[in-house]
C-alpha cells in the first residue's frame, strides 16, 4: 500500500478565487499568475478554473509552451521577459508577449528577425529595485522600443513591494504609485500594475489605473497580508489541501521526550499520534511544536521535531483518534473543518507561498472535484 499521504487542488476553489479578483478590478483584465507551476498546483490540473482569465503570466517558455499545448490561444507574458536572444524566435512562433526590464533585452529585440511584431511590457522600477527602469530612463527605453520595428505594443508594468502593509506611515503602494506615475506621465499605452495584494487592498484608491492585473496567491486560496487579513475574510477558498494519517501511536509517561533532539517532553501523561509526513514531503522542517494541524477535522498542534518522513501531533483534543485517523495539513479537513496554509506558515515563519510551492514531487496530486 502507499503512504497516505496526498495533496488534493480544489478546482472549484480557483475558479472561485478567480471570479473574487474579477469582482474586485471589474473594469480590468486579469493575468492569472501561474509561474513556478501554478503555485505547486499544477499548470494541467488548474487550467480548466482558470481559463476565464484574460491571460496567463509566468517565468520561463516551458511553462509557456504548456499553456499552449492546453489549447489557450490568448495572452501569455513572460514576468522577466527572455534570459537570452534565442528566446524571442519562441516568443514569436507562439505569440507571447514579454517584459523588457533592460537595455540587454532592447537589443536582442532590435536585433531580432520576427514577421510578427512583439506586445512588450516595459518595466518599471518604481521601488521594489530588482528589475526595472528608474525614472528618466524609461522614457528612454520606451522611445527605443517604440523605434523598432519588431515592437507593436507597448504597456507600462510596475510591481509593489509593499502592497501587503503600510510603510512610512502611508498605504504601502502610495510612494511606488507617485514613482510610477513619475516616470510615465504622457507615456501612452496601457498599465499594468497589481498583484494580489495591490488588487485586494489599493485597487479602488485614486491616481491607481489599472488596465491588468496580476492575481497570483490569491487564486490559490491564501491571503497575501496574513494575519492583518486571513483567506476567509477576503472571501477566499483554499485551492489545495496536503493530508495524510496516522500511522502509529504512543503513550508518553511524565519526563517522555518525541523525536530527533528530545525536543518535546510530556509533562503529563498523553497520548501523541505519528503521521505519515515530513520534510521530504514538503511541510517545514522549522515548524515548532505548537504548529496547527487537524486530527479527523480537530485541531491540535504537531509536537517535537519534523523528520523526514514523520512528525507528530497532540492526541489530547482527540481521544478516539487512531491508526488510519484523517490527518490535515492544511486546507480542507473532513466535517467541514479547515486548516488555513497561512496559520500553519506562519508558525514556520514563511509564507503559504513557500508552502504550496515546496510540496515533494513524491507527494501524489489528485484533482478534487469538477467545474462541470
Ligand atoms: C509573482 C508575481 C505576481 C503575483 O504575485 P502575488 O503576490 O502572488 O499575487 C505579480 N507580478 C509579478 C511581476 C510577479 O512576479
Amino acid at each position: 500500500m502507499p503512504r497516505p499521504i496526498e495533496a488534493l487542488v480544489h478546482v472549484q476553489a480557483i475558479h472561485h478565487n478567480l471570479n473574487r479578483a474579477r469582482a474586485q478590478a471589474p473594469d480590468a483584465r486579469v493575468w492569472a499568475v501561474v509561474k513556478a507551476n501554478a503555485y505547486g498546483h499544477g499548470i494541467e490540473r488548474v487550467f480548466d478554473a482558470l481559463r476565464g482569465a484574460d491571460g496567463f503570466a509566468l517565468l520561463d517558455l516551458a511553462e509557456a509552451e504548456r499553456v499552449r499545448a492546453l489549447g489557450w490561444r490568448g495572452p501569455i507574458l513572460l514576468l522577466e521577459g527572455c534570459f537570452e536572444a534565442r528566446d524571442l524566435e519562441l516568443c514569436s512562433r507562439l505569440n507571447i508577449s514579454h517584459v523588457v526590464h533592460c537595455d540587454q533585452q532592447i537589443d536582442w529585440l532590435a536585433s531580432h528577425k520576427t514577421h510578427q511584431p512583439h506586445h512588450v511590457f516595459l518595466k518599471v522600477n518604481s521601488g521594489m529595485n530588482r528589475l526595472g527602469f528608474v525614472g528618466p530612463a524609461v522614457r528612454g527605453a520606451w522611445a527605443r522600443l517604440n523605434a523598432l520595428p519588431q515592437v507593436d505594443e507597448i504597456t507600462l508594468i510596475t510591481h509593489f513591494s509593499d502592497a501587503d502593509a503600510d510603510r512610512f506611515g502611508q498605504n504601502g503602494i502610495a510612494h511606488q504609485m507617485v514613482a510610477f506615475n513619475a516616470a510615465t506621465q504622457d507615456l501612452p499605452g496601457e498599465r499594468c500594475l497589481a498583484n494580489s495584494a495591490a488588487t485586494l487592498r489599493h485597487l479602488a484608491e485614486a491616481g491607481v489605473r489599472a488596465d491588468w492585473i496580476r492575481a497570483g496567491i490569491l487564486l490559490y486560496g491564501s491571503s497575501p497580508d496574513f494575519p492583518e487579513h486571513s483567506a476567509a475574510q477576503w472571501g477566499l477558498q483554499p485551492g489545495m489541501t496536503l493530508r495524510s494519517q496516522l500511522i502509529a501511536t504512543q503513550s508518553l509517561q511524565p519526563g517522555d521526550s518525541v523525536g530527533y533532539g528530545s525536543h518535546f517532553v510530556a509533562e503529563h501523561p498523553m497520548r501523541i499520534g505519528i503521521v505519515a509526513c515530513g520534510y521530504a514531503d514538503g511541510y517545514p522542517r522549522v515548524a515548532p511544536t505548537g504548529t496547527p494541524i487537524l486530527v479527523d477535522g480537530v485541531r491540535t498542534r504537531t509536537v517535537g521535531r519534523v523528520s523526514m518522513d514523520m512528525l507528530s501531533v497532540d492526541l489530547t483534543p482527540v481521544p478516539n483518534a487512531g491508526i488510519g485517523s484523517e490527518v490535515t495539513l492544511w486546507g480542507r479537513g473532513p466535517h467541514d473543518s479547515l486548516l488555513s496554509i497561512d496559520e500553519v506558515a506562519r508558525s514556520a515563519g514563511t509564507l503559504g507561498y513557500e508552502l504550496m510551492c515546496a510540496v515533494a514531487p513524491r507527494v501524489p496530486v489528485h484533482v478534487d472535484g469538477s467545474l462541470g
